[in-house]
């Protein structure tokens, strides 16, 4: 068995170290992806192996992500300076998994205006911000267009802002509201400036799963066409999958397998997202129905198998700092995954189900935390195709951190890609 602390002391160990006592089918499977960067070498036999594999197999696993970390994607971790405006807490959805939506009469419920929208926007613009990252609950009477409004005020106060909004749900919804074809509705959201989605509302893409989390939430067909169309017309997407409830690791496998099936077809994923389920004041562990959120073990296997199954694919895994503390969070970047996703300003919905990681990273925060792992801190875009090394002062001279990396180090801030 292996033991938490000894799961806390992974990121010493080489390849060659975890390879030893690991048993011979995983060590095959996991030796071969080394070799071909690429998870599509593996068997359907050999993912289902990894992700079902004991805790004494689990070190090998986090130690063979790390590495093939390394080799893909280097050692910069990156970050988006970003705010979250979640615009109504009221939803009609009803998902068991989730504490932060309200019926409209209760006395906390709340629905921003188009104006406080612009507000919010251009004060998260002065405070750095490059993406706001829109999503709600599902109010009843919404207007048909209200997303293309949300959209046009916030590009009207900060025309060159990224914006990322709206879930595959939120889609959904505004398909039904304005009675448009799912195609013509993408295209008139991204010309009113509809920049990428979140992959969100995924939780598990398994109809039997989502039954009992959520049975009013959209199907996994619809999931995968809303995601689809919208690669299609322009608009990239990240993927997500919620872990630690009544899941399988098959169910994982499946997912990342269907994640790879659409990357192939469309390229429009920018990173994985694993989301831990934050179960303290959810009607689904109250009713007995999910286990009380991800074990370590889980936090780290999912960032692992991600980075091994996902590879040749999709090759930004994000920790989501908001649902981790500090040093899982950290610990989670030595198992495979590469990004930090944004600062936030203010995150609602996991602080409402019992996250208590907080509303916001700041930029230095980020920094200082990728620096204490060892590895080198870069602001990104949505897209991730601007990335900034950032360094604070102290660090900027310490060429001896990171060898090899003299000549940006010295610049302590550069642009590059
Ligand atoms: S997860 Fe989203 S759709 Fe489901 S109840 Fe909460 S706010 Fe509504």
């Amino acid at each position: 068995m292996t033991g938490t602390s000894e799961l806390k002391h992974f990121p010493q160990l080489s390849w060659e170290e975890a390879a030893k006592s690991t048993s011979p089918a995983i060590r095959s499977a996991l030796e071969r992806v080394l070799e071909m960067q690429d998870g599509a070498c593996l068997t359907d036999e050999e993912q289902l192996g990894l992700a079902r594999s004991s805790s004494a197999d689990l070190v090998a696993l986090l130690v063979a992500a790390d590495t093939l970390r390394r080799d893909v994607v280097g050692n910069i971790v990156t970050y988006v300076v970003n705010r979250n405006i979640n615009f109504t807490n009221v939803c009609f959805v009803g998902c068991k998994f989730c504490a932060f939506s309200r019926g409209p009469r209760e006395g906390d419920a709340y629905f921003h205006s188009l104006e406080d929208m612009a507000r919010k926007t251009k004060e998260a613009r002065e405070l750095g911000a490059t993406e706001v990252c829109i999503q709600g609950g599902l109010p009843r009477d919404l207007p048909p267009f209200y997303y293309r409004d949300i959209l046009r005020a916030v590009k009207d106060a900060v025309p060159d802002i990224h914006v990322h909004a709206f879930s595959p749900m939120e889609i959904v919804y505004g398909v039904e509201l304005t009675s448009m074809p799912l195609r013509d509705y993408l295209c008139m959201l991204r010309d009113n400036g509809l920049d990428t989605l979140p992959g969100t509302a995924a939780e598990i893409l398994d109809d039997e799963v989502r039954q009992i989390l959520s049975r009013n939430k959209l199907s996994v067909a619809d999931w995968r066409d809303v995601i689809r169309t919208a690669h299609q017309v322009g608009i990239r997407s990240t993927c997500t999958l919620m872990y630690g409830h009544m899941e399988t690791p098959d169910h994982w496998v499946r997912q990342l397998s269907m994640f790879r099936k659409i990357q192939s077809e469309t390229g429009g994923f920018t990173e994985f997202v694993p989301l831990g389920f934050v179960h303290q004041n959810t009607l689904l562990f109250q009713q007995g129905l999910a286990r009380s959120g991800p074990t370590l073990e889980e936090h780290l296997k999912i960032h692992a198998l991600a980075r091994i199954l996902l590879a040749g694919s999709i090759s930004n895994i994000q920790v989501s700092w908001v649902k981790l503390n500090r040093g899982l969070s950290q610990l989670c970047l030595h198992a495979g995954a590469n990004d930090y996703g944004g600062t936030l300003m203010e995150e609602n919905i996991s602080r409402e189900a019992g996250a208590t990681a907080g509303q916001y990273t700041s930029p230095g925060d980020f920094q200082s935390l990728i620096l204490e792992i060892g590895r080198i801190p870069a602001e990104r875009n949505t897209k991730y195709s601007r990335l900034q090394i950032k360094l604070p002062g102290e660090w900027a001279k310490g060429s001896e951190l990171f060898p090899g990396e003299d000549a940006r180090l010295s610049i302590g801030y550069a642009e590059f890609a």
